[in-house]
């Protein structure tokens, strides 16, 4: 039986995509062998990658003014390659603080050059988005950087920030769950493991013309330029994680793009915090402006019953659920391949949890 897997990253992968990749496991299109054994450099997976990257730009409407890139290293890789790429001989970089991943980008970015804080919602514990017009955006700064959806708190920005300087992106936990406009970013990076496939690959799309001479220090691989020209295969990229990040965007153009995914992540995420707010059992700490349509976070109003809480969800198959480390309580990720009908089960199982034991 497969479970309802709440996990904030790796998460659920399309049933339908897995059993693509099972019927394609031992011979890729008549192949004769699996696309793990192929080489990067033959023309079956030059087909595969190509395709993908074909797929997120038509996907996302990414225009020639931009690269997309097939990285290795994590969103973690690219709190650094960021810097390294853009800065060229400048220094400032600002930072809008709405969560512990977008403070983990700044601690890394200080290791290449200046960080001003151009706003920060910690004194809030990170539960909402500071006023933009009160962020202070160094004009001096090469880029201002944020995160669009902060995976531990559960805050996601409703709007793209208008600022004077190019803006960067963390989208890791909330790209192709909407539309964006392209246009108004700098760069847009994303690890694949939470909305577009397995833990492995990484997007960046970044505008050609924003890049600088890399920092001397830069390893080649981190080296955007450098990668663009080599088709993200400057060494052996990851090429079973990007032939299934290609099977899952398919997956997404067939569920009606983004746009049709869009409509589905509002549902779910309306079902899971009316049942909330409808409760005084289950709390959810996040401004309401900008709960975040994607990890959801509560806590029982009773703490001693987290235990009892997970395991009974788990019997119910209802997987994943306890909230990060940091924070505890629970934490429902329900990126977008997870169905409306998991989202159901749990609000169902919730109520009845509260029903027993409220
Ligand atoms: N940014 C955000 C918003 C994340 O959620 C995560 C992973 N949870 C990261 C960055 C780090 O990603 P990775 O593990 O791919 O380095």
């Amino acid at each position: 039986m497969r479970v309802y897997n709440f996990s904030a990253g790796p998460s659920m992968l399309p049933e339908p995509v897995l059993q693509r990749a099972r019927e394609e496991m031992l011979d890729w299109h008549g192949s004769g062998m699996s696309v793990m054994e192929m080489s990067h450099r033959g023309p079956h997976f030059r087909q595969i990658a190509e395709n993908t990257e074909a797929l997120l730009r038509e996907l996302l409407g990414v225009s020639d003014e931009y690269h997309c890139l097939f990285l290795q290293g994590g969103a973690t890789g690219q709190f650094a390659a960021i810097p390294m790429n853009l800065l060229g001989d400048r220094r400032i970089m600002s930072y809008v603080l709405t969560g512990s991943w977008g403070k983990k980008a700044a601690a890394e970015a200080k290791k290449y050059g200046e960080v001003m804080i151009a706003a920060s919602s910690e004194d809030a514990k990170f539960t909402t988005i500071p006023d933009p017009a009160a962020w202070d955006v160094d004009p001096e700064a090469v880029y201002l950087h944020y995160t669009s959806n902060e995976t531990i708190g559960g805050v996601e920005f409703p709007f793209v920030p208008e600022v004077d300087v190019p803006l960067v992106c963390d989208m890791s936990s909330d790209i192709l769950s909407r539309p964006v406009d392209v246009s108004r970013f700098g760069v847009i990076y994303a690890g694949a493991q939470k909305n577009m496939g397995p833990a492995g690959i990484t997007v960046v799309i970044v505008r050609k013309d924003l890049l600088r001479p890399p920092h001397p220090a830069t390893p080649q691989v981190f080296d955007y330029a450098k990668q663009a020209e080599a088709g993200s295969m400057l060494n052996t990229p990851p090429t079973y994680n990007w032939y299934l990040l290609g099977l899952v965007l398919e997956w997404l153009r067939d569920q009606g793009g983004v746009e049709g995914i869009e409509k589905r992540n509002i549902e779910k995420a309306g079902l899971l915090y009316g049942a909330i707010d409808a409760s005084d059992f289950y709390y959810n700490p996040v401004d309401p402006r900008y709960r975040s349509c994607m990890n959801v976070p509560f806590t029982l109003a009773d703490p001693s019953l987290d235990g009892l809480f997970l395991k009974e969800a788990e019997a119910e198959g209802l997987v994943n659920l306890k909230g990060h480390r940091s924070v505890g309580g629970m934490r429902a990720s329900i990126y977008n391949v997870m169905p409306l009908e998991g989202v159901q089960a749990l609000v169902q199982f919730m109520q009845e949890f509260e029903r027993r034991h409220g």
